[in-house]
């Protein structure tokens, strides 16, 4: 296989009708100068155009000729292991690309489009300090609530947001405040995204009967400590996760909404009786990523009075300069380099529990965290603005501000949303 272990001479930019010796390599290589965490591969009628998502934003890249589009599309065929002749139904590979010392693995998505075809490629690395948990960008508040929690070693903790909105980051990065070599630990995950140390980790694979309320079983009778969940989605695995938390387990899981209240609605909504829920729940973790201004270039402005009314709103001190993107060779003109997470880190003591139990509405839960003095997520991504961490555009662009409820302004997984999603989204 191709290594991209050398230094590759080929850059590109957007518009251009690009012709390369090794349109895999030249491609990849791209991705990974970029930190693109994706890249499309569109046909259109001038040939296969080619997107990179770089911390959760799509840019088209260049346009490759239909003929170089084919000897791409049929390198990353041979490469993933996928039929080399034309594939009249969606069909997904995987290959692994050696990088000095890291390893890339690149999840390949192939899909018939009118009579050509698209790509879709994820990549994945795993560095080093991946699952520190003081890297993902907690309130050193919110950071002692986590601790408290996972070392209670029992009860059900939910991690909560959109599809890449780094769910499964945190839960690795939760389950690795335990040492996971001296406890039995298993995840059943949809599907396992990274490897974890010391933890066994099963993937759903309906296909063969394994489904996740199957493997949770499975787990239960493993004597386990801790259970990682990702994520749950039916009826039967959150009754079982739940059981499993109240019956002295601790249960690391992630769910689909919007915010901390909006998970108990989701998971009461998979039939858990409100009862089980108090009970049970420890920890709710609500979340998205934000990106980070690049250090090399960002620039302080005045705050406008729109800012100022936001600071105002959450009664926070109004910062003298708001940094903003700039653009440099460093950042690859984006403004911004890397990402990092905007929290609402709801602890369930007995008062919120009782609550629970006595099955407030969304609102009544929200508004009893507030008084508790658990930040929401727009409150967290303010703080940061008033760090120089992030901008006021990024915030806006995340998080919508009014009526006391900040709402995920965007999912990226349309088929995991259900009605009930969308009237939650109304309120
Ligand atoms: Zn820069």
């Amino acid at each position: 296989m191709t290594t991209a272990t050398q230094e590759c001479p080929t850059r590109f930019g957007e518009g251009i009708i690009a012709s390369y010796p090794d349109p895999l390599r030249t491609c990849i290589w791209n991705a990974i100068v970029e930190k693109a965490t994706d890249v499309h591969l569109h046909c259109v009628a001038e040939g296969l155009r080619v997107l990179h998502r770089v911390d959760g934003i799509v840019h088209p890249k260049l346009m490759l000729s239909a003929t170089e589009g084919r000897k791409l599309l049929n390198q990353l065929k041979t490469a993933s292991g996928l039929n080399f002749v034309r594939s009249f139904i969606p069909t997904e590979g995987q290959l692994v690309w050696p990088d000095g010392d890291t390893r890339w693995e690149v999840r390949v998505t192939l899909t018939p489009v009118r009579d050509r075809e698209s790509a879709h490629l994820r990549l994945l690395s795993v560095p080093r300090n991946q699952w520190d948990i003081s890297g993902i960008g907690f309130h050193a508040v919110d950071q002692e609530k986590v601790a408290a929690a996972v070392g209670s070693l029992s009860g059900l903790v939910l991690i909560t947001g959109a599809t890449g909105s780094g769910k499964t980051t945190t839960m690795y990065s939760l389950a690795s405040l335990m040492d996971l070599r001296t406890t039995t630990t298993y995840s059943i995950e949809d599907p396992v995204e990274f490897r974890l140390p010391y933890v066994q980790q099963i993937e759903v694979d309906e296909q063969h009967g394994l489904t996740m309320y199957e493997g949770l079983r499975t787990i239960l009778r493993m004597d386990p400590d801790l259970i990682l969940v990702g994520e749950i989605r039916d009826a039967d695995s959150a009754m079982v996760a739940a059981r499993a938390a109240l019956s002295g387990r601790l249960v690391l899981a992630t769910i689909h909404a919007q915010d901390a209240a909006g998970a108990i609605d989701a998971i009461h909504y998979l039939g858990v009786p409100y009862h089980v829920i108090g009970s049970s729940l420890r920890l709710i973790i609500a979340q998205n990523l934000i990106r980070r201004l690049c250090p090399d270039c960002t620039q302080p402005r005045e705050p406008g009075d729109g800012d100022r009314e936001l600071f105002s709103q959450f009664a926070m001190e109004i910062p003298e300069n708001l940094m903003q993107p700039v653009g440099c060779p460093e950042c690859h003109s984006y403004g911004y380099r890397g990402r990092t997470g905007v929290f609402e880190v709801a602890g369930i003591d007995d008062e919120v529990a009782t609550f629970i139990r006595s099955g407030a509405h969304h609102r009544e839960i929200t508004d009893c965290l507030r008084k508790k003095g658990t930040r929401s997520m727009a409150q967290d991504g303010l703080e940061k603005v008033a760090l120089g961490i992030t901008s006021m555009e990024e915030i806006r662009r995340v998080c919508t501000f009014g009526r006391g409820i900040e709402l995920m302004r965007r999912t990226t997984d349309p088929l995991s949303l259900d009605i009930e999603d969308l009237t939650r989204s109304e309120v």
